[in-house]
């Protein structure tokens, strides 16, 4: 049988769709494997940010001297990094055997079967609207096998006490920047009978916490010819038996009052929402076609801060699109010091070919993009900080779902909040709800002592 290795790039919909296919390959007989044994190396990677990108192109051009040598490993590149490059990468890496855009994972299993064989196989959208599902799920009948430390990225233990499923593919919006409507298609609303289905099987396996996974799923249900939408499922998959339901990503012109309700009125849905701003001025905003204003943005955030006082609320901000002016910069900065967001994903503009903002005059020398990067860092550390001062001494109920990265014998988990909080804790607390009280605080974590009575 072939024994295949899995490395995942970008973002949780890039790990999910792996996960789905590593499901769907073990059902088969394939056998996962350390990089150095595997027969094929499954790429899936992201093309939302250019760094992403650089780095599969540095990795696929490492098995040049096996190649050489072995005629092996074959190598698959999925995801949308895939449907953005398209077949040309067979010819710059000839052990590139198939080549599947995120769209097409349903016939990847089969897809890869076949490159094995030596056949080269493209499996790209020609039709935005196509798109070929896969019934298996990770959870459900796995072989009980765990994949080899060295191989693949994805984290095993992580994936057994959260699990993820994806309510939506695609995306209609055409953000100017963005290239996920190119490489992911349109926006496509799954059944909800399949979503619950999906949430129940990850229940069953041991997951503690699902989160809904969409470009933008406040628009679920907007390709129903029914009232059905995000607040309805929403609260069909609060109902499941799920111990925690979060939900990304949210575009603020879509995140209603009656999806707030629902947060509210179901005890188990996170007070957390990922609430992307992008930018602080209008003008910007127009440009990078957000269809909504700063004035309209501050409204979604009272509204969401009455309702869910103890809301943790994280955004995006992109720094340095085309013609952006100190003044521009100064309302993004503003706008962070107004809000004071928990967490903000800061990004400097980068350039992705295909899309309305490359073509746009006034693009900003990469050192003005640096430097207003570094100014937003440094103002949202200072702010997340005596955010996260504030807690100290409360106490919270947290999922345990792995040790903490920079090791010291601490396990991590998240409060209902999203934030990460490390503890002095063994190993058989790992998947467990456990109450802490938090002794200290940094901008991107916190830190605290284990209360063991509350452990579940
Ligand atoms: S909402 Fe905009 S930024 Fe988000 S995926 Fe769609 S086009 Fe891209």
């Amino acid at each position: 049988m072939y024994r295949f290795c899995m490395k995942v790039y970008g973002c949780q919909m890039n790990v999910y769709d792996s996960e789905r296919v590593r499901a769907a390959l073990l059902r088969r007989g394939w056998i996962e494997a350390g990089e150095d044994e595997a027969d094929m190396i499954v790429f899936t990677g992201c093309s939302v940010r250019g760094k992403a990108e650089q780095k599969v192109w540095s990795e696929l051009g490492r098995y040049a001297p096996l190649w050489k040598a072995k005629k092996r490993p074959y190598v698959a590149l999925t995801g949308c990094i895939a449907q953005n490059l398209g077949d040309s990468v067979f010819s710059r890496f000839p052990w590139v055997r198939l080549v599947s855009g995120p769209r097409h994972i349903g016939l990847l299993p089969e897809g890869l079967e076949r490159a094995m064989t030596g056949e080269r196989v493209t499996l790209l959208d020609e039709d935005p609207r196509e798109f070929h599902g896969l019934d298996d799920f990770p959870s459900s009948g796995l072989p009980s096998h765990e994949p080899p430390s060295s191989g693949g990225i994805i984290e095993a233990r992580e994936n057994r006490y959260r699990g993820y499923v994806t309510i939506a593919h695609g995306c209609d919006n055409f953000c100017t920047y963005c290239i996920v409507p190119y490489v992911r298609g349109r926006f496509l609303s799954r059944p909800p009978q399949e979503v619950l289905h999906e949430v129940q099987a990850l229940i069953e396996s041991g997951a503690r916490e699902v989160t809904l996974l969409g470009q933008n799923v406040n628009s679920y249900g907007n390709d129903f010819d029914n009232d059905y939408g995000f607040a309805e499922l929403l609260r069909q998959v609060a109902r499941t038996g799920a111990e925690r339901v979060r939900f990304v990503t949210s575009l603020p012109q879509d995140f209603t009052e009656k999806i707030a309700r629902v947060m509210v009125e179901e005890p188990n849905i996170c007070p957390s929402l990922n609430l992307p701003i992008q930018a602080g001025s209008d003008r910007i905003l127009r440009l990078m076609n957000r269809k909504y204003t700063r004035a309209g943005y501050m409204e979604k955030v009272r509204m969401v801060r009455s309702l869910l006082p103890e809301v943790g609320l994280t955004s995006d901000l992109i720094v340095g699109f085309p013609g952006e002016t100190e003044e521009d910069f100064q309302e993004s900065v503003s706008a962070l010091s107004e809000i004071r967001f928990d967490l903000v994903h800061t990004a400097a503009y980068s350039e992705r070919a295909g899309t309305p903002a490359a073509a746009m005059p006034g693009a900003l020398p990469q050192e003005t993009r640096m430097e207003r990067l570094n100014r937003v860092n440094e103002l949202q550390n200072h702010i997340a900080l005596s955010i996260n001062r504030t807690l100290v001494g409360r106490r919270f109920r947290i999922l345990v779902d792995g040790s903490a990265p920079r090791g010291e014998g601490l396990l991590q988990g998240r409060t209902p909040t999203d934030k990460v909080v490390l503890f002095q804790g063994t190993e058989d607390l790992l998947g467990r709800f456990v109450s802490v009280e938090i002794d200290s605080a940094e901008s991107w974590c916190l830190k605290g002592t284990l209360i063991d009575e509350n452990r579940q």
